[in-house]
């Protein structure tokens, strides 16, 4: 098993000297002052699923652990982690400066595959800018306030996902449906027929079994940052194993869930889907299950790294926040409302609805 090559942290322009950063919707690092590209070697053996229970055991002093910088910011408390050299850094969820001094060695698991950003902090902006634009109801100023592309910033999330196997064995009864003709008196007294539902159960048991793949866990406590469902949706099948030249241009989180309780977030979506497959099992209409025991076994996991693109902005001292799947470009936010310009439709509306009255007469 080879060890990954994630040792050459500096990685410059060969013409400027300039920093290189990884660049969205390609497999190239290049050079954002002259244009030079460099391909990321990718590791064409794969991504790697590691066995669970070494890490839940004895985390730290394995082979796929390394030690990476990491800064707090002091405002919302979020960990995030940047690959190239910088002068100055805002932080991701909340745009307060963060104190470059304060950055501190911490060890991770090394990610085992990363999903690239797909869309690139222009596109992202325009996509924010759009969004802003056919907002109804938004105050004129809120344009200004939002359009700094500084506050747009692209951001790994940390996630975990598990695979297992899974034997189950389940006690229960199947239900199938059937109907009867009752007769019932109507409020006028007259007699009147209706169909009525009823279920015949049958005592049945079994064992299901199979694979669960990619059992999806998120491994960041970040409040302020719960990423909404809508934009939570990524395509899995495009995962490329880690290279931190990925990162590059980009502010990585490191993950805040630990390992063990992410795993025991899996064990419960796997007692759903023993339930699950027991239903389907039994089939029939409608199922009762009054006894399921199941185990999961082989299992293994995945640190894996995911796109987001987050805008965040202040308006009225308010914090609103904005964010772009990283891969697909689905939008999500939050948004103000401009007091004044409903106020004076709902004004509008109510002379339009007097004017009416008078000319009505
Ligand atoms: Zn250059
Ligand atoms: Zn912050």
């Amino acid at each position: 098993m080879q060890e990954i090559q994630n040792t050459e942290r500096k990685k410059a322009c060969v013409n400027c000297g300039a920093e290189l950063k990884y660049r969205p919707g390609t497999k190239n690092i290049s050079c954002d002052y002259c244009g030079y590209q460099e391909a990321i070697a990718i590791d064409e053996s794969g991504f790697e699923e590691l066995e669970l229970y070494p890490y839940l055991n004895q985390m730290g002093a394995q082979k796929h652990s390394e030690e990476i910088s990491m800064l707090r910011c002091k405002n919302c408390g979020a960990q995030q982690h940047v690959e190239e050299n910088y002068k100055s850094l805002h932080c991701v969820y909340c745009s307060m400066p963060l104190v470059l001094e304060d950055s501190y060695k911490e060890d991770w698991i090394l990610p085992g595959a990363v999903l690239p950003f797909q869309i690139d902090r222009k596109k992202s902006h325009r996509i924010f800018k759009e969004w802003i634009d056919n907002l109804w109801f938004a105050p004129n100023n809120l344009k200004k306030a939002a359009l700094d592309p500084k506050y747009t910033k692209g951001l790994y999330l940390p996630y975990w996902t598990f695979d297992a196997k899974l034997i189950g064995e389940y006690i229960g009864q199947r239900g199938d449906y059937y109907y009867v003709t009752e007769t019932y008196r109507d409020s006028n007294g007259k007699a009147q027929k209706r169909q009525r539902r009823k279920t015949r159960w049958t005592n049945t048991s079994g064992t299901v079994s199979g694979f669960i793949d990619d059992t999806l866990v998120k491994a960041s406590k970040q409040q302020k940052g719960r990423i909404p469902a809508k934009v939570a949706h990524w395509n899995l099948k495009l995962l490329q194993p880690f290279n931190s030249s990925f990162l590059r241009g980009f502010v990585t989180e490191k993950y805040t869930i630990p390992l063990k309780e992410g795993h025991l977030v899996a064990e419960k979506e796997g007692e759903r889907i023993a339930e699950r497959w027991s239903r389907q099992k039994i089939g029939g209409d409608t199922q009762r299950i009054t006894n399921l025991q199941y185990s999961l076994f082989d299992e293994t996991f995945k640190h894996i790294l995911l796109p987001v693109y987050i805008s965040s902005y202040r308006y009225n001292d308010q914090e609103y926040r904005f964010y772009i799947n990283g891969q697909t470009g689905t939008v999500s936010g939050r948004r103000p409302y401009s007091f004044w310009k409903i106020f004076f439709l709902v004004l509008f509306i109510l002379v339009l609805v007097a004017l009416f009255a008078i000319f009505a007469k």
